[in-house]
């Protein structure tokens, strides 16, 4: 059948924190030894996927999503919206927030950036910065005035397995030991509130955001309470953990056959074993579109994927 599968070459990002993990864990070809991101299913311009199969073999995701509206439902969104990441914390991540669309909007030419992460690895005490205490803006700009992080910054565990949404407005930081894969908005507007002071070589500290990060940050905190809902088909498992007006993601965890019809496209991740989507073989580390010209969806093996739509 026409283009029911798109395979994608991901493209792999160089960051201050990054590592080797994308190598030893997924086999990718990475640049540098401070990989910190593999672009797994990107339409942004900042770094784009290509498809490797097919007749659209070699075009960019953005050219297709424009030229073939119909692989994706005629999507009223004008670009494409979705971007999946694995993020390799090799090191802490700045602490960082992302505006909302309508903030986003008015001072830049992106989205806005909700975000969520399905923890694939990590360190044994591993842990990572999700929110803060302030309850006030006046204390939230007090306690960054004075530089007391400590007293700021909420600090949580995270063990492999986990999932954790991170709303705009949101304050957070990946730490050190850690590997996920993001979900989010197709948008590349950070703000970073925070560097742990760190220098690079040059002994250049990186740009801070500070009018910014309070402009958008949520206050007080709020956690978003979550309702993951695990369904049984046969021996196969299909995991909800969010959907909202941003994204619905999902793990399917196959354990040997599963089929149901289709009218949209689906991002998926293969983040474990190996089988086959629609007679495709896929395998660990794998990242495609399931478009909405496949009539049905048939997956068939041991394996398990983060399948995201809108
Ligand atoms: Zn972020």
């Amino acid at each position: 059948m026409m283009s029911e599968l798109l395979l994608l070459q991901p493209v792999f990002k160089d960051r201050i924190w990054g590592g080797t993990l994308l190598k030893k864990e997924f086999n990718y070809n990475i640049p540098t030894n401070t990989t910190g991101e593999c672009w797994a299913i990107s339409a942004h311009p900042e770094g784009e996927s290509i498809i490797t199969n097919g007749k659209l073999k070699g075009m960019t995701l953005s050219k297709v999503y424009q030229d073939h509206p119909e692989l994706f439902n005629h999507c009223e969104s004008k670009t494409f919206p979705l971007l999946t990441k694995i993020i390799d914390a090799a090191q802490d991540l700045s602490v960082q927030v992302h505006p909302d669309d309508d903030y986003a909007l008015k001072y830049t030419k992106d989205r806005g950036k909700t975000e969520c992460w399905y923890v694939l690895d990590a360190v044994e005490g591993a842990s990572m910065i999700f929110g803060h205490k302030a309850q006030t803006k006046e204390e939230f700009i007090s306690l960054i005035e004075q530089g007391k992080w400590d007293e700021l910054l909420i600090r949580r565990e995270v063990k492999k397995g986990d999932f954790i949404y991170v709303p705009a407005g949101t304050i957070h930081a990946l730490c050190k030991g850690t590997m996920v894969l993001e979900t989010q908005q197709s948008s590349d507007t950070t703000y970073r509130l925070y560097d742990y002071d760190r220098t690079d070589a040059l002994g250049n500290k990186r740009q801070l955001h500070i009018k910014e990060s309070i402009d958008v940050t949520t206050i007080p905190h709020s956690d978003f309470c979550l309702m993951t809902k695990v369904t049984q088909i046969g021996k196969n498992v299909n995991t909800k953990f969010v959907s909202n007006q941003f994204f619905t993601v999902e793990k399917w965890d196959i354990q040997d056959y599963i089929q149901f019809p289709n009218t949209r496209f689906y991002i998926i991740s293969v983040i474990e074993g190996e089988g086959l989507i629609n007679l495709t073989k896929v395998t660990k580390g794998m990242h495609l579109i399931i478009t909405s010209a496949a009539k049905e969806v048939k997956l068939e093996g041991k394996f398990s994927v983060i399948a995201s739509y809108l």
